[in-house]
């Protein structure tokens, strides 16, 4: 079957589904079709015969996923009159350019006309001069790659990521060997043209009158063979290189967040443009402060004592102490709002607010003198009338 004929056929049509039918509903629409056309049932029926060979034709092609979709494809290039309408470049089946970059689905255009067979309908040698086609086409090779997007993490201190902090990232990407300058070849080499793929990297395999396109083994994919390596990178043209940048971590960062750093990444090949950095931060506990949102939380020890008489406490904040009133008579748990004195906001601004929680700390030891003033407290209490367990009257 011809490229002219995928092009000129609507298989949809002839199983009566729509473009989008599931494989179930194309196996459906065949099996009725083939049942009600097939020769057997209707003898000496040519139409019939006629309608059963396109059925099974249409069949053949939709029941396979991987040619349904070339099927697809092959028509939607030529959909509303054919190639008016631009769009296309040569090279866009694949983005990679080296090995291993051609995922199984991929559908190189310049190959599908590049390789239309010489009986076939004419387009190839119509549109061949459009796209490079023949030997030494590096179009797809020798496009520039953005770089790749690089992932790393840093742990910074709790004060740190609460605040902002500027942050040296020492990172290992692979970057072009310096010494063969990224081609592979000892210096004073150059690596030759693959002669099977003429340095396209890629090699043509016709299925019927179909062209497709995979990696050429021989060179895997690179359209180039190197016969004397690189000694430092061992041909491959890459070495890892470990670099510092400096980032600035705004404040607020929770614990797990990801920084995109834009154009931080792995260089890009010949020009192109760089990858992202992204940063994941880890945040340290602290031993005084935890957050909750923009908010700081503290737990403030205090006496029984402080809690029934009232007291102002210094209590730390990320930025220098600050007097915290304890009204007299507050209960054991009692949330007291320091406003402003969170954590920062990105940008400057308001703050998130300091959040007290006074926790009665009970003494395990007490000297004489204290333990005798506090049964002495503890009677005079009961005579006061003061029961904790008053509202359990009853129970
Ligand atoms: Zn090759
Ligand atoms: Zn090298």
């Amino acid at each position: 079957m011809s490229q002219r004929e995928w092009i000129e056929k609507d298989f949809y049509k002839e199983l009566g589904v729509s473009s989008s039918a599931t494989a179930d509903e194309i196996k459906k629409a065949y099996r009725k079709l083939a049942r009600d056309n097939h020769p057997d049932a209707n003898p000496g029926d040519t139409k019939a015969e006629e309608r059963f060979k396109s059925v099974s034709e249409a069949h053949s092609v939709l029941s396979d996923a991987a040619k349904r979709k070339e099927y697809d494809e092959t028509r939607k290039l030529f959909a509303g009159g054919g190639f008016g309408r631009g769009g296309f470049t040569p090279g866009t089946g694949y983005t990679g350019g080296g090995a291993g970059n051609f995922g199984a689905g991929e559908f190189n255009i310049g190959d599908l006309f590049g390789n239309a067979s010489a009986n076939d309908s004419g387009l190839g040698d119509l549109f061949g001069g459009l796209f490079n086609r023949g030997g030494g086409n590096r179009t797809a090779a020798s496009r520039p790659r953005r770089g790749s997007d690089v992932e790393t993490e840093t742990t910074l201190g709790f004060r740190e990521a609460a605040q902002g902090v500027t942050v040296p990232l020492r990172m290992t990407s692979p970057s072009p060997c310096t010494t063969c300058h990224g081609s592979g070849a000892k210096p004073g080499t150059s690596p030759r043209v693959c002669p099977r793929c003429n340095g396209s990297g890629v090699v043509s395999r016709n299925q019927g009158a179909f062209g497709f396109s995979e990696p050429c083994d021989d060179c895997r994919g690179t359209g180039s063979i190197i016969d004397d390596p690189c000694t430092d990178c061992h041909g491959s043209g890459i070495q890892n290189r470990t670099r510092t940048i400096t980032v600035r971590v705004p404040p607020g960062v929770n614990d797990g967040q990801r920084i995109k750093l834009a154009g931080q990444g792995e260089a890009g090949l010949r020009g192109a443009p760089s990858g992202d950095l992204f940063v994941t931060v880890h945040v340290k506990a602290d031993k005084v402060f935890g957050r909750a949102g923009d908010d700081l939380t503290l737990v403030l020890p205090v006496s029984y004592g402080e809690l029934v008489l009232g007291t102002t406490v210094s209590v730390p904040t990320l930025d220098g102490r600050v007097g915290v009133k304890v009204p007299p008579g507050t209960v054991d748990g009692r949330i007291l709002r320091v406003r402003g004195r969170g954590v920062p906001r990105r940008g400057g601004g308001v703050a998130g607010d300091l959040l007290v929680t006074v926790k009665v700390a009970v003494p395990q030891k007490l000297d004489s003198t204290a333990t005798a003033a506090l049964e002495k407290y503890a009677e005079a209490e009961r005579a006061s009338g003061f029961d904790p367990r008053a509202g359990w009257a009853g129970a």
